[in-house]
């Protein structure tokens, strides 16, 4: 709370996401009221009964606070008409409720299920969240994004090597990277991937509004419906990892490496000459 309260303060702040299991949050709300908070509640129907959850959130969507409600939908059991069903509770309050998949399972769905899960998000979203081909992608975790650890460690991001630790010393990174994962499970993407910085800015808020806008639109905008069974398979599948997709194309491992840092280097100039920054 005094962490928040900091950044809460600080001019050169003005959008804060907190991730949250909504424990307290009907207490952050109270004590520390500010619109540049931004949370996202996960609703774990094992640890809180709905009532209780909506008890919590509700106070925080009336304090303006919440951007979204998040529900992870794990393939074993994933009940459609149940999960429908709670996407209508929270709407009836005004509250957008995010049907995750789980990141750890993704091939584990069944083809309806999976289809069902995509068509509550945009093409773009869903492509980008479940695919998210990140080799040789300009990223700016390192920059202008670290995670850090409860000892200390400061990573580019989770997936990375160390920067040094927050009570000794911490090498930021000069610049903007290629990405040297084939995928990335990180929910920073959104804002530190060069591609997608346009919509980096307010990622949360901005991810809300186009993919209510979407649900507005159903069942017309369901791009799923187009799709047949083999299209499904394809954006599951998960990406190769580096070794695997050299064995495939048959090249050197460095030979695709250096692939990357070029691609990555013709991203950059496409964002230079829009006149996107590398670094905030
Ligand atoms: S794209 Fe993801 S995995 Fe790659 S460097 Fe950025 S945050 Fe890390």
């Amino acid at each position: 709370m005094e962490f928040l309260r900091l950044l809460v303060e600080c001019d050169r702040v003005d959008y804060i996401r907190v991730d949250s299991n909504g424990s307290t949050v009907d207490r952050l709300a109270g004590e520390l009221w500010s619109p540049k908070i931004h949370l996202m509640c996960t609703f774990h129907p094992s640890q809180v009964t709905l009532d209780k959850f909506l008890e919590r959130v509700d106070v925080t969507q009336q304090a303006g606070m919440l951007d979204m409600v998040n529900f992870v939908a794990v393939p074993r059991g994933y009940n459609k008409s149940e999960i429908d069903r709670l996407v209508r509770a929270f709407a009836e309050r005004g509250i957008f409720m995010n049907v995750a998949y789980d990141f750890f399972q993704p091939g584990e769905y069944r083809l309806a299920d999976m289809r069902h899960l995509l068509s509550l998000r945009t093409r773009r979203d869903a492509e980008f969240t479940l695919k998210c081909e990140t080799l040789g992608e300009v990223c700016a975790a390192g920059v202008s994004y670290v995670e850090i650890e409860l000892d200390g460690s400061v990573r580019r991001c989770r997936q990375t090597r160390t920067l040094g630790n927050l009570f000794e010393h911490v090498d930021l990174l000069g610049q903007a990277e290629p990405c040297t994962f084939p995928t990335c499970n990180c929910i920073e993407r959104y804002t530190q991937l060069l591609s997608w910085r346009g919509a980096g800015d307010r990622h949360l808020t901005q991810y809300v509004s186009r993919n209510r806008e979407h649900r507005r639109g159903l069942p017309e905008t369901d791009w799923t419906a187009e799709l047949g069974d083999g299209s499904i398979q394809q954006i599951v599948k998960p990406p190769l990892s580096v070794r695997a997709q050299a064995l495939e194309l048959k090249v050197p491992l460095s030979k695709l490496r250096r692939r990357a840092v070029r691609k990555a280097a013709k991203v950059a100039r496409g964002v230079a000459g829009r006149g996107g920054k590398t670094t905030r």
